[in-house]
């Protein structure tokens, strides 16, 4: 529109946003067993949850798959940054396939817990989404100690055999402020709860919330990229919502609906942390295709968390 044209759309873009230390590692085992062994490279579920990430993998040779029953025998099998429940890795070991793991390190952290607490005679309520491969993965490390709470409703309904022996875990990408709430009900319903030594929501996932937060409240309009299935994605756009802001969850610029710009002088754009940071940049480039744009980094926080590569995939 002329009004358009004279001023120019804000885009604000909050950092931390796109990829984390954990999913870029995931990656970067995948590409490194490729380089060693050559394709095919099996990869237990998808490596991260984004669909470019996913395709590109796959166009140089990782195949993906849902179970091991597809994996042939003697092969390589990577597991996904999401983990995986021990079950998956005894019969990982039955059939003698060698295995690379990309859990992540954050999420490697939640399944020790589990055990422990499990193991010190608690139940153990994992806060978490049923069905998520890492709800899964978490609660197979002690499947009859654990107890799944999805939400404000199961904190305050769910039995446990002795109120006086309860811990709780929570899924590394939820949002921080609805665990907040559910963990305050889980305290009131039972006095000695015992809580993760750190927290288990991640850095990444913590960071991304409060930059968008820092910025939801000026944009018009919250643009995600992020997957469908992505748990931290799919965060950010709620997060959004109870701000108040119109958020929606793009694979890519192709997604993106023109209606939702009529009135958007300000737009914000995030990315979940499995989302590379050059679909961010082709967006911002659609966007202004439309006309003239002026580009607002909000830095809220930087992050220069690495992690280290499995012993399988480090350079000799
Ligand atoms: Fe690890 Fe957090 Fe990234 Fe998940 S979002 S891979 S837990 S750093």
């Amino acid at each position: 529109t002329w009004g358009s044209a004279i001023r120019p759309r804000r885009v604000l873009l909050p950092s931390p946003r796109s990829f984390c230390a954990g999913v870029e590692r995931a990656i970067h085992i995948v590409e490194r067993v490729l380089e060693q062994q050559g394709a095919p490279v099996y990869v237990r579920k998808q490596i991260v949850h984004n669909v470019h990430v996913v395709r590109r993998l796959e166009a140089l040779g990782a195949v993906f798959v849902e179970e091991l029953d597809e994996v042939p025998d003697g092969a390589t099998v990577v597991f996904s940054a999401h983990g995986v429940a021990p079950a998956v890795r005894t019969d990982a070991s039955v059939r003698g396939l060698s295995v690379v793991d990309a859990t992540c390190p954050l999420v490697a952290k939640v399944h020790s817990e589990a055990r422990r607490f499990a193991d010190r005679g608690d139940t153990v309520l994992f806060i978490g989404h049923a069905g998520h491969e890492e709800t899964e993965g978490t609660i197979g490390e002690r499947p009859d100690s654990t107890l799944l709470v999805e939400d404000l409703d199961a904190a305050r309904g769910i039995e446990v055999p002795d109120p006086a022996r309860v811990s709780y875990l929570v899924q590394t990408t939820l949002a921080v402020d609805e665990v907040a709430e559910i963990v305050d009900v889980l305290h009131e319903r039972f006095e000695s709860l015992q809580a993760p030594g750190s927290d288990d929501i991640c850095y990444a996932t913590t960071n991304r919330q409060h930059a968008l937060r820092s910025v939801a409240d000026e944009a018009d309009l919250v643009l995600v990229v992020g997957s469908q299935n992505s748990s931290n994605s799919n965060r950010l756009v709620e997060l959004a919502d109870r701000m108040g802001t119109p958020a929606h969850l793009i694979d890519d610029a192709g997604d993106i609906d023109l209606a939702w710009l009529t009135d958007a002088g300000t737009i914000a754009i995030t990315a979940g942390a499995s989302a590379p940071m050059s679909l961010v940049e082709e967006t911002v480039e659609a966007i202004r295709g439309l006309g003239p744009v002026d580009l607002l980094e909000r830095e809220v926080t930087t992050e220069d968390i690495q992690f280290t590569l499995p012993k399988e995939v480090r350079q000799p």
